[in-house]
C-alpha cells in the first residue's frame, strides 16, 4: 500500500512526545495549483515608476499577433500613446505591420503616431515555393520601406508552424529564405526574429519539466512533438542564419533564444558582430541568475536592446525598470498570483547609468540607424 506523505508522517511520528504544536495529518492536502505562498522575507522594497533615461520598447504587437484579427476595436491609439508616454518611453517598435494591405491598414490605425510607433514589416514566408518569390520579396520589402518600416519581425511560426510544399517545416536558413536578409541589409532594415522559444518547451512534459504548470496552462505551447525542430537544431539554424548573412543586422529575441544560457548567448555574439538580443518577456529568466546577468550586461552593453513583448493593453514597464536598476531582492516578476514562467522570484541587477542609457534606447536607435538622421 502506497501511503501519502501526511499518512507517512504521522506513522513516523507515533510515540513521538505531543509538544502542542500541528499534527501531520491536521494539514490539508494542497494540490500545487492552490500553493501560493507569501514570502516574509524582509529587504529593501524600490518601486520605479519611471526610467533613468528615456526608452525605447523594440518589442510590441499593436496587431493581430496577441490581440486578433479585429485589433483596432481593441484600443485607442491616442490614448495608449499617452499611457505608453506616462511611462517615460520614447518610442515603440510595433512588430506587427506584416505586407501589403495589412500593412497600410495597421500604418493607418497608428496616424499620426508615426514619430512614437515605429513599425516593422514582414513578408509572407508560405509563398516560398512561388516561382516569383525572390521578386515579391524585393518588391514588397522595397514598397514596405517607401511606407515607412524600420525593420522587420519574423514570427517563430517560421520554422514552427509553416511548412513548406514538401511537407517539411521550413528551416530558418533555408537558401531560399536568403533572397529577404540580402534584400533588408540592402535597404538597411534590421530584421528582428523570434526562433526559438524556452527550451522546456521542447523537453517531455513530465514532473521534471520546470515550465509544466505553463504548459498544462497552454499545451499548444509545447513542441516535444514527433516531426518538429528539436531546440538545439533550431539554435544551429540560428547560428547558420548569423554566419551566411555577416551585412544583415539580427536582432535575436528573447535573449538570443537562450537566456536559460547566457554562456551560449555570450558566445553567439562574441562569434556574429552582426547579432543584437532583446529581453522582452524574458526577465523572469535573467532575474533569477541575477549575477551571470549583471555580468552579461555589462559585457554585451552594445548588444542588449530593451523590450517587453507586451500589447497595447497590458503595459508593464515598472518590474522591467525595477530589474535594471536596482539591488532588490527575491521579488515577483509577475502580477499574477501564480508565476506565469515557474514558480521562482527574480533579483534586480542595479545596472550603472553608462549601460543603462545603451540598453534603454541608445543600441536601438543605432541599429534602426535613428541617430543618423
Ligand atoms: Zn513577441
Amino acid at each position: 500500500m502506497q501511503l501519502t506523505f501526511h499518512e507517512l508522517n504521522d506513522k513516523i511520528n507515533i510515540g513521538n512526545v505531543d509538544d502542542g504544536g500541528m499534527k501531520m495529518s491536521e494539514f490539508k492536502e494542497l494540490y500545487l495549483s492552490e500553493y501560493m505562498p507569501k514570502s516574509e522575507l524582509v529587504v529593501e522594497e524600490h518601486e520605479v515608476l519611471l526610467p533613468k533615461f528615456p526608452v525605447i520598447d523594440v518589442h510590441t504587437h499593436f496587431g493581430s499577433v496577441l490581440l486578433g484579427p479585429d485589433y483596432e476595436k481593441f484600443f485607442d491609439t491616442e490614448e495608449v500613446v499617452k499611457k505608453f508616454k506616462s511611462f517615460g518611453v520614447k518610442n515603440i517598435v510595433n512588430l506587427d505591420g506584416k505586407w501589403g494591405d495589412e500593412l497600410i491598414r495597421s500604418l493607418n490605425k497608428i496616424h499620426p503616431h508615426e514619430d512614437f510607433i515605429i513599425t516593422f514589416g514582414s513578408i509572407d514566408v508560405t509563398k516560398l515555393d512561388d516561382s516569383d518569390f525572390e521578386s515579391y520579396v524585393r518588391k514588397t520589402l522595397h514598397e514596405s520601406k517607401e511606407r515607412g518600416i524600420r525593420g522587420l519581425k519574423f514570427l517563430k511560426d517560421v520554422s514552427l508552424v509553416h511548412k513548406d510544399k514538401s511537407g517539411k517545416y521550413i528551416a530558418v536558413d533555408d537558401p531560399r529564405l536568403q533572397v529577404i536578409w540580402a534584400t533588408a541589409a540592402e535597404l538597411g532594415l534590421p530584421v528582428l526574429i523570434h526562433i526559438a522559444d524556452p527550451v522546456a518547451f521542447f523537453r517531455p512534459v513530465d514532473r521534471f519539466n520546470e515550465r509544466y504548470e505553463e504548459l498544462s496552462a497552454h499545451p499548444n505551447w509545447s513542441y516535444h512533438k514527433p516531426g518538429m525542430y528539436t531546440f538545439e537544431e533550431l539554435l544551429d539554424m540560428q547560428e547558420n542564419l548569423l554566419e551566411s548573412n555577416p551585412d544583415t543586422t539580427f536582432i535575436i529575441a528573447h535573449c538570443g533564444s537562450y537566456p536559460e544560457n547566457l554562456g551560449y548567448v555570450a558566445r553567439s555574439l562574441d562569434r556574429y558582430p552582426n547579432m543584437y538580443v532583446d529581453i522582452g518577456a524574458r526577465i523572469a529568466e535573467l532575474g533569477r541568475q541575477p549575477y551571470s546577468a549583471r555580468k552579461f550586461f555589462i559585457k554585451y552593453q552594445d548588444r542588449i536592446l530593451f523590450a517587453t513583448d507586451v500589447s497595447p493593453l497590458n503595459p508593464c514597464y515598472p518590474i522591467y525598470y525595477r530589474f535594471l536598476e536596482t539591488w532588490d531582492e527575491y521579488f515577483d516578476y509577475s502580477d499574477e498570483p501564480i508565476p506565469p514562467q515557474g514558480r521562482w522570484k527574480i533579483y534586480g541587477i542595479g545596472l550603472e547609468d553608462e549601460v543603462l542609457e545603451k540598453v534603454y534606447y541608445k543600441n536601438a536607435e543605432k541599429v534602426m540607424r535613428i541617430t543618423e538622421e
